[in-house]
């Protein structure tokens, strides 16, 4: 193991990282996102009581390097750590999450939605020899500041997605319900995608109505910096109706999908519009589940 009492400290590449909320460290880490993606990090936050274990959440490095920086960061910050707890199935939130379980000798705690995605995509092998921890809504993961950690089940993103927030409701980490802003160009957008496959707008709008109504103080999402309030939901929220109603005007026009985008979003860059596309075909299935499309 390295020794990080040398002279040398100085010259370990580790992590750029923050404490967005006391008592919660999130490492910025170069995470492994789909090409033509607009932000390239996602945080790895760390949470625990004080002197207890932590947790880590979507520790997501790229390569090889970045996964030896992360590897350097969680050394560095000299804590035991507990579970590794994954968000959500997407690529910029598992990569390299098996190999971390097994060099720390941890489990990993994971939503049965979520379990069934990987082993779908990567096999029974990839999780041999690693504990898998299925999680659900209510079940405490962790403290912090004394208090239960709770999981909340956020499906609309990603079906299977958890979020995870202490009694105080003092921050809710939400995974990629919304982007946070700054600290990287392209990345102020706060929308996501809701993809047609894993993705639901009805429950999207559900999971959004339902963090506003629980009024955390401070939002934790995976890219982008913590935000304040839930006026950036209530906001989102706000957007997307207007969207809905913008593209069941088009519909009732006769427009396909293709031809939404283009007139919706012309003033968007290009390389968003498939991501676009894929948030009006939501859109569409939402209304139509709602019978409006008749
Ligand atoms: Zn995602």
């Amino acid at each position: 193991m390295t020794d990080y009492n040398s002279d040398e400290q100085h010259q370990i590449p580790v992590i750029p990282a923050l404490e967005p909320v006391e008592g919660i460290d999130q490492l910025l880490t170069v995470s492994f996102i789909f090409p033509g993606e607009f932000v390239h990090r996602t945080n790895c936050f760390l949470i625990g009581d004080k002197w207890a274990k932590k947790l880590i959440i979507d520790p997501s490095p790229s390569d090889a390097d970045e996964y030896q920086r992360l590897v350097n960061s969680l050394y560095f910050f000299n804590y035991s750590y507990s579970d590794i707890f994954i968000t959500h199935h997407h690529p910029d939130h598992i990569n390299f999450a098996q190999r971390l379980a097994k060099d720390f000798s941890i489990p990993i705690m994971i939503s049965e939605d979520s379990f069934q995605r990987l082993l779908k995509k990567f096999g029974q092998d990839s999780f041999e020899n690693i504990t898998i921890k299925v999680v659900h809504e209510g079940e405490i993961v962790t403290h912090w500041n004394g208090q239960e950690v709770k999981v909340y089940e956020i499906p609309g993103h990603d079906e299977g997605q958890l979020a995870l927030a202490p009694e105080s409701m003092t921050w809710f980490l939400v995974g990629d319900l919304i982007q946070g802003e700054g600290l990287e160009a392209g990345s102020r957008a706060s929308t996501v995608v809701i993809g047609t496959e894993e993705g639901d707008m009805s429950k999207y709008f559900r999971t959004l109505e339902r963090i506003i109504r629980l009024n955390p103080k401070y939002l934790l999402p995976s890219h982008g910096l913590a935000l304040e309030s839930v006026a950036p939901l209530e906001k989102t929220l706000k957007h997307r109706k207007q969207r809905e109603q913008e593209v069941l005007k088009l519909f009732k026009e006769g427009k396909t999908p293709d031809q939404m985008t283009k007139e919706l979003y012309k003033l968007v860059n290009k390389a968003l519009w498939p991501l676009a596309l894929e948030n009006i075909k939501a859109h569409l299935k939402k209304l139509e589940q709602e019978g409006m499309l008749n």
